[in-house]
């Protein structure tokens, strides 16, 4: 069969994407494979959103120069937000890609994937392919034969918020957001595709208002989280401005939602918040938050922060650690500003990068004592995750997530990949916590999120090869 490999960096926003081009290929009548050396197209699914993504996605595709030289038939494809920002020069700077197509055109290419099927015969990979194998680098997130049981529904393309340092609504658009009805025909689908969990994605997505109607994203929560046959909800990523105090009871009175709320902050001072042109201030945000509490006590609270915006002082940088501090966030995404071409803030005066640096060190120090305090308190405790697949690190061990995102790993214990599919949500006894997760011991594996009688991985049946 002609096999379809996909990397995604960047966001949930990607991640969706990359499933729309899973299932265009698959019924093409491609197999999904997780090795580029064994497939016939290779797509990057790229990011824009900083520097760093942009040079990953350039440098994987100088490395998949190799794969195609070695086999020219191979297609290599780049689409995503880098691919609609250098959608004009990436061919002749990168002129053996095959396709470049931007955040628009998923439809298109999602038929030429189809054109291009009849190219491919069955057994057609050369021999020299294999000796390209060990590639390097990392994709954020490679579609693997767990993929479809997380679902990425786009709820809302763009973002009309224009924060000064971000490229998004000039790579995606302003505000688009789908018809409800669009939205629940799509999560049916993925439920009936094997979804256990779905994820409702927008740059601001509790910014969502149904186009006809005017129906508020509490009430697309509501909506989507009654519809049978779904496991657990969750959504990315939340705008402060858009939280109202109807949104926070919605979080604490639907069963169905995963207990983590992501809500960025990006840093800790009303000047720097202003400059970002972030809409709140910090008070705002703060009394938001306890809103937030009252409704979801138990719920992890995440967020995201941006380190040496230009401007930024020490008294500015010092604001954001006590906000830190305060909030004891469950995981926090950290980054150096990096500026972003024909952005407002790529003007201004840079933070030198050797400050940059040294403030990212600090602040991982405050928040890595409090994710590492929170993952503490699940030490003895048996939590349900739903699997995502061998580890990266070791293979004979399995990676899993909890509806809190964080990631576990317990040896696999003979369970393979058809039983896994049957039964991805693992019960995991929690035995050591470290910065990034928890190791623990895999007890048992049930077919549904609320199954009250998993079936122990002792079972003779459940032990094959992952
Ligand atoms: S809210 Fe700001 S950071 Fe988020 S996508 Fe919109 S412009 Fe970018």
């Amino acid at each position: 069969m002609a096999g379809i490999y996909i990397e995604t960096f960047g966001c949930q926003m990607n991640e969706a994407d990359s499933r729309y081009i899973a299932d265009r290929a698959t019924s093409s009548g491609y197999d999904v494979v997780s090795d580029p050396a064994s497939a016939n197209v290779v797509i990057l699914n790229t990011c824009t959103v900083r520097d760093n993504a942009e040079r990953r996605a350039y440098g994987r595709m100088t490395q998949f120069k190799a794969l195609k030289r070695a086999d020219p038939s191979l297609k290599l494809v780049v689409c995503g937000c880098l691919a609609e920002q250098d959608r004009a020069t990436m061919q002749t700077r990168v002129p053996y890609l095959d396709g470049v197509f931007g955040t628009s055109d998923l439809v298109r290419l999602g038929d030429a994937l189809a054109a291009w099927r009849d190219d491919f015969s069955d057994d057609d990979l050369t021999e020299s392919r294999y000796l390209q194998r060990p590639l390097g680098g990392e994709a954020d997130c490679v579609t693997n034969a767990f993929t479809h049981l997380r679902a990425f529904v786009n709820v809302q393309r763009g973002c009309s918020y224009y924060c000064t340092y971000c490229i998004v609504p000039y790579v995606r658009g302003r505000f688009d957001n789908r018809p409800l009805a669009d939205i629940v025909r799509e999560v049916e689908a993925a439920i009936a595709n094997g979804a256990r969990e779905i994820t409702l994605v927008g740059q601001t997505v509790n910014a969502y208002r149904e186009p006809a109607t005017g129906f508020d994203f509490a009430e697309l929560l509501a909506r989507v989280a009654a519809l049978p046959g779904l496991d657990r909800l969750t959504f990315l990523t939340s705008h402060p401005k858009d939280f109202t105090p109807k949104l926070a009871s919605a979080l604490g009175s639907i069963p169905q939602l995963a207990p983590r709320f992501h809500l960025p902050v990006q840093c800790g001072s009303d000047p720097v918040l202003r400059r970002m042109n972030r809409k709140y201030t910090l008070a705002e945000y703060e009394s938001k938050i306890a809103v937030f509490r009252e409704h979801a006590p138990d719920w992890a609270l995440t967020t995201d922060l941006i380190v040496a915006f230009p401007g930024e002082t020490e008294a500015d940088f010092e604001a954001t650690l006590e906000l830190c501090r305060r909030m004891r966030f469950a995981q926090a995404f950290m980054f150096v500003y990096s500026p972003r071409r024909g952005t407002p803030a790529a003007r201004w005066e840079p933070v030198p990068s050797e400050v940059g640096g040294a403030r990212l060190r600090a602040l991982a120090a405050v928040v890595d004592r409090d994710v590492r305090a929170y993952h503490d308190g699940k030490i003895g405790s048996v939590v349900r995750a739903l699997v995502q697949g061998p580890s990266r690190k070791d293979p004979t061990r399995l990676a899993a997530k909890t509806g809190d995102n964080v990631t576990v790993i317990g040896h696999a214990r003979g369970l393979g990949e058809a039983a896994l599919r049957e039964r991805p949500w693992l019960d995991v006894r929690l035995d050591a916590a470290h910065v990034w997760g928890c190791d623990g011991t895999i007890l048992g594996a049930a077919r549904r999120f609320d199954d009250p009688s998993p079936v122990a991985v002792s079972e003779p049946a459940f032990r094959s090869p992952i």
